[in-house]
């Protein structure tokens, strides 16, 4: 690359001193003759920037990414467990309520079957049964023990619904404050998209740093 300012010269170095640089940076032999004693220290020739780079970089960002790496697997793990866990319950939660509606029908079927019936063509123990249902009170006890299940039921199925609510307006609360952290000026993403912009800033910064 033939340096802008004078163009039989090749650029050989870059400056690394915190300033505006008036060469922008890119420095041929007579730029850094121009650019003057003070700064000397401060240019360094391109493939040894290179190298600085390269250096910083792996020290840096290597140790990041296998950390990036083993956190998101650890949490696409928890991720996974959690929903196993979720679903284990669901299930359990839909099979006791068939469990329990399906014994409350065919309890309360044993009465309704009596419908209709003729009496007289009932075995003895049924009869035994329709006569203490006109004359007992099995079907108030019977009404009150399933009033009383169905009352229960009901309190099981607002307390799930309520926690159900709170537990996921509670996780779309982190998650969207997780999100804010990819939305910040500061956030790893803007600094990213800043190191597309200018890649040779970026690494100016590093090497400053070192
Ligand atoms: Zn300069
Ligand atoms: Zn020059």
């Amino acid at each position: 690359m033939n340096c802008t300012y004078h163009i039989d010269s090749s650029v050989l170095l870059v400056c690394t001193a915190p300033h505006q640089c008036q060469f922008q940076r890119r420095l041929c032999v007579e730029c850094q003759y121009e650019h003057g004693e003070n700064f000397k220290n401060h240019t360094v020739p391109t493939k040894i920037f290179q190298q600085k780079v390269l250096k910083k970089l792996k020290e840096s960002l290597l140790n990041e990414t296998s950390q990036i790496t083993t956190q998101r697997l650890n949490f696409k793990q928890m991720l996974a467990l959690t929903q196993s866990k979720l679903k284990q319950i669901w299930e359990e939660l839909e099979n006791s309520i068939k469990l329990i509606y399906d014994q409350l029908e065919r309890e309360e079927n044993c009465f309704k079957n009596f419908n209709n019936v003729n009496p007289l063509e009932l075995s003895n123990t049924e009869l035994e049964k329709l006569v203490q249902i006109i004359t007992g009170k099995p079907l108030d006890d019977w009404n009150d023990q399933k009033n009383s299940i169905l009352k229960r039921l009901e309190m099981t199925k607002n307390y799930w619904n309520q926690e159900t609510e709170a537990f996921c307006g509670k996780l779309n609360k982190e998650m969207k404050e997780m999100l804010e952290l990819i939305k910040k000026d500061n956030s790893p993403q803007h600094n990213f998209q800043n190191f597309k912009k200018g890649r040779f800033v970026l690494g100016l910064n590093l090497i400053q740093n070192l």
